[in-house]
């Protein structure tokens, strides 16, 4: 039976307390980090993955590890109430900062492998994705296939006891500090794109799998290419049965579209931010100023409101449908609106650092804030399941439905 959540919370608050360092006041008057992506070393970004693996080993032995996820599957079996719970409290602590890597590896390919997974494999890799022991990214888009995910080309043919992989991913996050990748491929061209795919687990460090670094406009390279030629992973790191992996494919999705924030650094300027800069520029007498400021700020209050719609619905075990793609959607609309802002406050000082204390961190999210709108499911593809399940227009014309895949006419 669930504890009482509040014992348990008070509980949870006592752990935190004794693990780690209580959050101190953001102090204004330094350099801020402003970027959407982050931009450091490789050295640092180890350095940095190594310190937030230390806490999650440590709240995953404390019984916190994976709130939400069955017993059975190494999780605690709690129901998502906890997990905002735990979100709430953690907010009071210096939580180190988390990444997109230790999100895809604890709350997509962990609760992914531990489902579909068999027992070795739960013991052997999703338990340890779960405690950050190994880390996975997620192998899914490819140059031909990101919004249509079930149309992707990478090979994977059977060859005894193996499977010979071949094509290429594109921009994989974390692809160069993971051990393991979650990939979809193709096994059977001969039936319609969805039925034909295949998930398995490679290890990074397999010959034949090329990871190169991507350069992003905002200076770092967080995302990758990775290349698969005569690659060959076990039947044993299959994922799930043979033709499954879509199936596989949009559970982790569904993990993702509901994955919480918790621990997770923040992604550019706030409305705060902004406030903070009109203030120090002198100008909130502006009326022009004053109008963008509160059309800021009421769309921040009404996308807030949302993530705690779907969050409160989350907790009374209600699936959050499309209103996680309104939610999705109202954030990174949010983030493309503050840099807006941020920059007709600052004009041309935007483009060149000058010295001045933070206005330079602007341009760090100018330049993220585009990448955001694609992350997850573009925008576009967010309009068109409000579309089609909130407003109920028609659905877009399917016309590869029940095409095989190898019959489909590819660019
Ligand atoms: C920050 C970030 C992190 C990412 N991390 C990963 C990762 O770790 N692993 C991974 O596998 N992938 C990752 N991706 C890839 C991401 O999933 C894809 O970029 C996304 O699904 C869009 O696919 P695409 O880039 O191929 O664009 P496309 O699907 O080619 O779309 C191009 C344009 O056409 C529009 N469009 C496409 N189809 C429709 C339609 N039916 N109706 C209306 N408009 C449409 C799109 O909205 C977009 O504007 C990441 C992307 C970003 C930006």
């Amino acid at each position: 039976m669930a504890p009482e959540l509040k014992i348990w919370r008070g509980q949870v608050r006592a752990w935190l307390a004794e693990t780690l360092p209580p959050k101190l006041v953001q102090q204004h008057d330094g350099p801020v980090d402003l970027s959407v992506f982050r931009n450091v070393s490789d050295a640092e970004e180890t350095r940095l993955l190594e310190a937030v693996r230390v806490y999650r080993r440590a709240r995953y032995d404390a019984g916190y590890g994976t709130l939400t996820l069955p017993v059975e599957q190494g999780g605690a079996g709690l129901s998502a109430s906890y997990a905002i719970a735990y979100a709430q409290e953690e907010l009071r602590f210096a939580v180190p900062q988390s990444s997109e890597l230790i999100s895809v590896s604890t709350g997509l390919v962990g609760p992914a492998v531990a489902m579909f997974g068999t027992s070795q494999q739960r013991q052997n890799y999703a338990q340890p994705f779960l405690r950050t022991d190994l880390l996975a990214c997620q192998l899914f888009s490819e140059p031909g296939a990101g919004s249509d995910l079930a149309a992707l080309a990478c090979r994977a043919v059977r060859d005894g006891d193996e499977w010979v992989l071949d094509g290429q991913k594109v921009w994989t996050s974390g692809a160069r500090h993971a051990e393991y990748g979650l990939l979809l491929a193709r096994t059977d061209p001969d039936v319609p794109k969805h039925k034909g795919i295949t998930a398995f687990l490679i290890a990074m460090d397999t010959p034949g799998l090329d990871v190169r670094p991507i350069r992003q406009m905002s200076g770092g390279s967080s995302f990758n290419e990775v290349f698969l030629s005569g690659a060959r992973v076990s039947d044993g790191l299959r994922v799930g049965e043979v033709g499954q992996g879509w199936k596989v494919a949009t559970t982790t999705l569904s993990f993702e579209r509901t994955a919480s924030g918790s621990g997770t650094r923040r992604k550019g300027g706030t409305f705060d931010d902004v406030l903070g800069l009109a203030r120090s520029l002198g100008r909130t007498g502006d009326p022009v100023v004053r109008q963008s400021l509160a059309d800021l700020y009421i769309r921040s209050v009404l996308k807030a409101a949302t993530t705690e719609r779907v969050a409160r619905a989350a907790a009374a075990g209600v699936s959050p449908g499309p209103g996680a793609s309104i939610g999705k959607l109202l954030a990174s609309d949010l983030l493309v609106r503050t840099g807006d802002v941020a920059a007709e406050l600052l004009g041309a000082r935007v483009t060149a650092d000058a010295g001045e204390p933070g206005q330079f961190a602007w341009t760090q999210h100018l330049l993220g804030a585009p990448g955001y709108r694609l992350a997850g499911g573009t925008d576009q593809i967010q309009r068109n399941v409000m579309a089609e399940r909130v407003l109920g227009l028609p659905p877009e014309p399917r016309v590869d439905k029940d095409v095989p895949w190898g019959q489909l006419a590819r660019g």
